[in-house]
């Protein structure tokens, strides 16, 4: 059965016939097998998704991996319901890529497994935009600084905070239509650049911008390309990014809820006018803000968990490679 079918049949009466048959192969002793669902009908490359996994006993962790990008696993109070946020980076191919997973139930046996994920192909338009000169021929000590920038970029997004901030869902940072959108080819005075890794909402100057999720703020600054930013951790690798803002009202280290106001639309920084960027780094991934609004996770209740801690994770050896990870805002 396709997993569109899947989802429009599971009503009460799927849920009890699940509950059934998957206690009826906890019974026939099948202990090593997770139940594994992708939660998205139709995956595109820039999506995040939401991932649950359900054992038959309780587990003391579960980490995975899905195109070479981690993902993190957390627990529900009984341990058997494990729930993760994965990101389909935008250059990710178009075809079926493995989700592997391993863990250890609470009695120290292993389990280990993969669910094969289905990325449909997606073509993202062109976009031309002319911008003041110095962001497109970057001068020798601009260069440096932008260097400087994404290094410093790049070891912040590769924390994992062991908070789960997300679960309390996503709404958006300013209510207004999206102008120029995710993934978009873009040529800055007609030379090639990197896709487009946010969504711009054309508000206009100073706007409240409000916190779509609760997080920690990790950055309040100012960046070469992306002007007045903050950058928010909302916990197991996923980071949300407000760029070309007027101002910032939260420092760096500030916890956040959801709504509060960390700053005012502005036009600082590689803009032709006013908007907000919004972008989201998903373990490395580059995913449509968009997209974690689609996810229904104020229906998840999991645990904060010590992540780094977890001994087992598959991907402990084997890091992303450097050249994936994070390119400076754009
Ligand atoms: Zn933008």
């Amino acid at each position: 059965m396709g997993r569109r079918m899947y989802r429009k049949s599971f009503g009460a009466r799927g849920v009890a016939l699940f509950v059934l048959l998957w206690w009826g192969v906890c019974r026939a002793g099948a202990d090593q097998a997770l139940q594994v669902t992708v939660g998205e009908a139709e995956i595109f490359p820039g999506q995040a998704v939401l991932v649950t996994a359900t054992a038959c006993r309780p587990l003391a962790s579960l980490a995975g991996e899905l195109t070479d990008r981690k993902v993190m696993f957390f627990p529900d109070e009984s341990r058997l319901r494990w729930t993760a946020l994965a990101g389909v980076d935008l250059a990710v191919s178009a075809g079926t890529h493995a989700l592997v997973y391993r863990g250890r139930y609470t009695d120290g046996t292993p389990v280990k497994g993969r669910y094969d994920v289905t990325v449909l192909a997606k073509s993202y338009p062109e976009e031309r935009i002319t911008v003041d000169r110095k962001f497109v021929q970057l001068s020798k000590q601009d260069l440096e600084r932008v260097r400087r920038e994404r290094k410093m970029l790049k070891a912040l997004y590769r924390v994992q905070s062991s908070d789960v901030f997300w679960q309390g869902g996503f709404g958006v940072p300013v209510n207004v239509e999206a102008g120029s959108r995710f993934g978009l080819r873009r040529f800055f005075n007609n030379e090639p650049r990197n896709p487009h890794s946010g969504s711009d909402l054309k508000a206009s100057g100073g706007t409240p911008v409000q916190s779509p999720s609760a997080g920690r703020t990790v950055f309040a600054g100012e960046l070469f390309f992306s002007g007045n930013a903050v950058i928010l951790d909302h916990g197991g690798g996923l980071f949300t990014l407000y760029a070309h803002l007027q101002d910032m009202t939260v420092g760096e280290g500030d916890l956040v809820s959801k709504g509060e106001v960390i700053g005012h639309v502005g036009a600082t920084g590689r803009v032709t006018g006013p908007h907000l960027h919004w972008g989201a780094k998903l373990n490395g991934a580059r995913v449509d803000p968009f997209s974690l609004v689609l996810l229904p996770l104020h229906r998840v209740r999991v645990v904060a968990e010590d992540v780094s801690a977890r001994p087992e994770d598959p991907t402990d050896k084997e890091r992303v490679s450097p050249s994936r990870e994070t390119r400076a805002p754009e």
